[in-house]
């Protein structure tokens, strides 16, 4: 069975609409790509007590993986890890592991702007401060560590906002223990566009094949105008088995197309199929 995994993500400026989540669609696509399932994406404010909620609901519902981000940094209002800590029964304490990432973020930056020394401040430690049993995982763009910790079954990772330093640390510190906990597990997705063929006229259609084909999980995502129909029809199986992942992708694709083509819809073929790293084949 697929690991399951939740995301969590941090900050006022998400649930005002002025920042578009693409933290948690970036995550979601990267995780499913590597075999494991996001079960839930939740968004709470930058709020001590409904960032404890949230992780607490989360961790009562099991899932191997909890992924945060946002709410890492120096700030008054980056209060993630008092949350997570909260929500953990730990204490924050300066981690000695994380002060040394720190400090040699800030060396590096005195040196690269000529200044002499740099200013270990209160806002500074702040981002060495985690909860007790936390490990602390370098951040290779940003300042702020990201860290990962254990309670009971479930494996929390706590990720910054900005996110060319999420994509980084996931990368770096995160891909392979997703990947190890996903074992032989594969995601496969293709897609095929149609045309002059409503929805409504597609679904039983959809439901043929799928019955036709029952690991593969076909979704039909509308995208042309009214009286132009135009329609995504996405395709996707997580087995453990590669090449029995895309013969079963490749079987229902040719069999849509043949039903689509015998009620005159029209089918873009040769459109993408990815494996699970991500690649285009
Ligand atoms: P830092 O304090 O170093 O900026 P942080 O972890 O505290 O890092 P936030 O302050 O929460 O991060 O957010 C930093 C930036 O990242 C903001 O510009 C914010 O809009 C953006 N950001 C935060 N969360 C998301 C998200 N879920 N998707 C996309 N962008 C995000």
């Amino acid at each position: 069975m697929a690991k399951h995994v939740e995301i969590v993500s941090i900050g006022n400026e998400l649930l005002i609409g002025k920042t578009l989540n693409t933290n948690a669609q970036w995550l979601a696509r990267r995780i499913t790509s590597l075999g494991l399932c996001v079960t839930r994406i939740t968004a709470v404010h930058d709020d001590v007590k409904e960032i404890a909620t949230i992780l607490r609901e989360a961790i009562a519902r099991n899932p191997n993986f909890i992924f945060t981000t946002g709410g890492l940094g120096p700030t008054f209002d980056d209060l993630t890890l008092t949350g997570i800590a909260e929500a953990l029964n730990s204490k924050l304490k300066v981690d000695e592991k994380a002060l040394i990432m720190v400090k040699k973020k800030y060396g590096d930056l005195a040196k690269k702007l000529a200044h002499k020394q740099f200013e270990l401040t209160p806002a500074r430690i702040k981002m060495a401060t985690i909860p007790e049993g936390a490990q602390p995982l370098p951040n290779p763009i940003g300042t702020a560590p990201a860290i990962a910790i254990r309670h009971s079954d479930v494996t929390v990772f706590v990720l910054p906002g900005v996110p060319p330093e999420m994509k980084a640390i996931f990368e770096n510190s995160v891909f392979s223990i997703l990947k190890k906990a996903a074992g032989s597990l594969i995601f496969v997705e293709a897609n095929l566009c149609v045309s002059g063929i409503t929805e409504s006229e597609i679904a039983p259609l959809i439901d043929q094949v799928m019955q036709n084909n029952p690991n593969v999980y076909i979704k039909s995502h509308p995208l042309g105008a009214e009286g132009k129909p135009e329609i995504e029809l996405h395709l996707s199986t997580t087995t453990r088995d590669s090449e029995e992942a895309t013969n079963q992708i490749s079987r229902a694709k040719s069999q849509l197309s043949e039903v689509i083509k015998a009620k005159d819809g029209t089918t873009k073929l040769g459109t993408r199929m990815r494996n699970p790293e991500g690649a285009s084949f």
